[in-house]
């Protein structure tokens, strides 16, 4: 399937320059959306994956079917505010600024083999956030998958150390 049609390329969104990836027709289709799902869950299976954590909010379309799938658990990472009890966080370099994510202390049991997943890399610093999050609550990351690489802006490089699959590259 060529999943790269189902992708609106939107030129100068959210500022000038940027070529924003939407995944939204993707979404719209389910057929398309639940073959994308299907890659992910095929990926997930390999890497012997107890446990999706997603980053909000487009981590958790992509995540939660692929934990349905499975049958296993998903935790959201979450910005401030949104999560009602004992969190761990992290602080994190926008390319303006900082942004935080949390995650509630029983999120992952320690031990636990993590996927991380959302559905676009470009930096790698919301991945580098998540993972260190997942890490603190004692997982084991065994995998992180997208369904979107930006590829010019390396965020592989950040997480060498961590396996990655990714449907779409640009
Ligand atoms: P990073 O932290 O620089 O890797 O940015 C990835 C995060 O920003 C992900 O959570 C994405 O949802 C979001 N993001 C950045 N660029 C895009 C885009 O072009 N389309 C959709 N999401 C994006």
């Amino acid at each position: 399937m060529d999943f790269k049609k189902y992708v609106a390329s939107v030129k100068d969104f959210p500022e000038p320059g940027i070529i924003f990836r939407d995944i939204s027709p993707l979404m719209y289709n389910g057929e398309v959306y639940s073959a994308a799902t299907d890659k992910i869950v095929d990926y997930a299976r390999e890497r012997g994956t107890e446990m999706i954590v997603g980053p909000e909010a487009r981590g958790f379309i992509v995540g939660c079917p692929v934990a349905y799938k499975l049958g296993v658990g998903f935790a959201p990472a979450r910005k401030k505010g949104k999560l009602p009890r004992e969190t761990v966080s992290v602080t994190y370099d926008l390319e303006y600024g900082q942004a935080s994510l949390y995650m509630q202390t029983d999120a992952v049991k320690p031990g636990q083999k993590v996927l991380v997943v959302d559905d676009l890399m470009a930096t790698g610093g919301t991945l580098a956030a998540t993972i260190k999050l997942v890490e603190e609550l004692g997982g084991i990351v065994v995998g992180t998958a997208f369904l979107i690489e930006l590829t010019d802006l390396h965020g592989r490089d950040k997480i060498k150390n961590y396996d990655m699959f990714t449907l779409m590259q640009y």
